[in-house]
């Protein structure tokens, strides 16, 4: 005999939580499950250690540059070890905070692998549970490329897996995780080659924005190398070597990390068994109200394919729980305009379309580019000066701004307001009426001309 619940999540990670805890605060019986440990990418193998990292290598950044700033100090020698231990001992108190707040809100947390045994009906151990509503939150893993001694490299969970750091490192990928992975190893003093299957990284960003980070990548050090498919990996005495399709052969590495995307966690969910068909991406379909095709079952997060990032998870299921629960029979997530931050050196802030995108949707005539170049005044007393780039993509006679786009230092911490604007339909003229705040980086957003 099965329990009934209001809703069964399957999956702890940024979305399953939201959407169990506001259900719950509707007073909705409900139970999430979770195989691995609470948070799921984002706390335990994502955007937190992966942010704590990026600390780190711009530390080291900032002490390479005290000199310049009268300070007569040694760039201090780092303890990898240290940091990983602190990192995880971070972690896991913010998995302790998460059980606890499923304990306040009345949310039964189950541990174990969730699977579809029936329509709406959940099996997890010995326990079978049923609900008027199941969503699966079930997230993503990294993809490996189907090439021999693949398993010699590693992914990014593996990386913050490691409990020192080696001297050469090989990433393959030129999406943001290999871009932000290969900064905080060059930061942190790891010799690092960047393996570029095309010419380009972060394609689905403004050109600008990838074109200038190769610049400063190449810059700081990292070797990007481009066009370099990878047809095997050999080891020899402990080293990796690379091989290449077009039949070159790659210096030597301690470790190798797999960056080439991330796919749906949908294997064993038993969807077969509610007849829930995967589109050809192995993604669950759903539209816009985050229904799949069976009725009761939702999906959201990175399962989905949709937007994959952690506030984007987290605000399609509040929104879906509102929906379903809230008495609130219109929310549901609006995808455009979504902003976001790439942890590279320097930060990435972008929000909106790229200037590609807007031209082939409103036409050339109907575009206008803002652009500004600029060493910020922190970088001013340096020998050694990054410039920052920005980019406003207008359209309309009123200027409607549709994509703004920067990157240098502060990016990561000024693109939230800028976002809010974008979303509200700014255009130029209001940008231009707003007092840019003096001496800042950001003012560059309010004085373009
Ligand atoms: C290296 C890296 C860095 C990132 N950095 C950022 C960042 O800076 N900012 C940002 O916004 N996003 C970032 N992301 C993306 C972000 O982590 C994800 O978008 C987010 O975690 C998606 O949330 P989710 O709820 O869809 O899935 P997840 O957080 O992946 O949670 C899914 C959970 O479901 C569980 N699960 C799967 N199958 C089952 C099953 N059958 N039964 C029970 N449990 C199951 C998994 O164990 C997992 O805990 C990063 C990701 C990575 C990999």
């Amino acid at each position: 005999m099965s329990e009934h619940f209001d809703l069964i999540v399957i999956g702890g990670g940024s979305g399953g939580m939201a959407t169990a805890r506001r259900a719950a605060s509707y007073g909705k019986r409900v139970v999430l499950i979770e195989r691995g440990r609470l948070g799921g990418t984002c706390v335990n193998v994502g955007c937190v250690p992966k942010k704590v990292m990026w600390h780190a290598a711009d530390f080291a950044e900032r002490a390479a540059q005290a000199h310049d700033y009268g300070f007569d100090t040694a760039v201090p020698a780092h303890d990898w070890g240290r940091l990983v231990g602190n990192r995880e001992t971070y972690i896991q108190r913010l998995n302790g905070i998460y059980a606890r707040n499923l304990d306040k809100d009345d949310v039964e947390f189950v541990a174990g692998d969730a699977r579809f045994t029936g329509e709406r009906t959940v099996t997890v151990g010995e326990r079978e549970l049923s609900a008027d509503h199941v969503l699966i939150a079930t997230g993503g893993k990294p993809n490996w490329p189907d090439i021999p001694g693949a398993a010699l490299g590693t992914d990014s969970d593996g990386f913050f897996a490691w409990q020192e750091r080696p001297e050469r490192v090989a990433i393959v990928g030129s999406g943001y995780i290999a871009c932000e992975l290969a900064g905080v190893l060059n930061g942190l003093g790891t010799k690092v080659t960047l393996l570029l299957r095309r010419e380009h990284v972060l394609k689905d960003f403004d050109a600008m924005l990838g074109d200038t980070l190769i610049e400063r990548m190449v810059e700081a050090g990292i070797d990007v190398q481009m066009k370099r498919s990878a047809s095997e990996l050999v080891e020899a005495q402990g080293e990796i070597r690379v091989e290449f399709k077009d039949g070159g052969e790659s210096a030597r590495f301690d470790k190798l990390i797999w960056a080439i995307g991330r796919l749906p966690n949908t294997d064993g969910l038993g969807l077969e068994a509610i007849g829930l068909e995967l589109a050809a991406d192995g993604t669950v379909p759903v539209d816009a109200w985050q229904d799949t095709a069976v009725a009761g079952v939702h999906a959201l997060g990175d399962v989905t394919g949709q937007a994959e990032l952690t506030p984007v998870a987290i605000a399609a299921g509040r929104r879906l729980s509102d929906r379903l629960f809230g008495g609130k029979p219109e929310s549901k997530l609006d995808y455009s305009n979504i902003p976001t931050v790439v942890f590279t050196h320097p930060p990435i802030g972008t929000v909106g379309m790229s200037e590609a995108a807007a031209r082939a949707q409103y036409g050339d005539d109907a575009i206008k580019i803002y652009t500004s170049h600029y060493v910020a005044l922190y970088h001013g007393v340096l020998e050694h000066k990054i410039p920052s780039d920005m980019k406003l993509v207008c359209m309309g006679d009123d200027e409607k701004i549709v994509g703004a786009h920067v990157i240098g230092d502060g990016a990561d911490e000024m693109t939230q307001g800028f976002a809010v604007a974008v979303k509200m339909g700014a255009t130029k003229a209001d940008f231009d009426d707003t007092v840019a705040i003096h001496p800042t980086s950001a003012e560059e957003f309010v004085t373009m001309t």
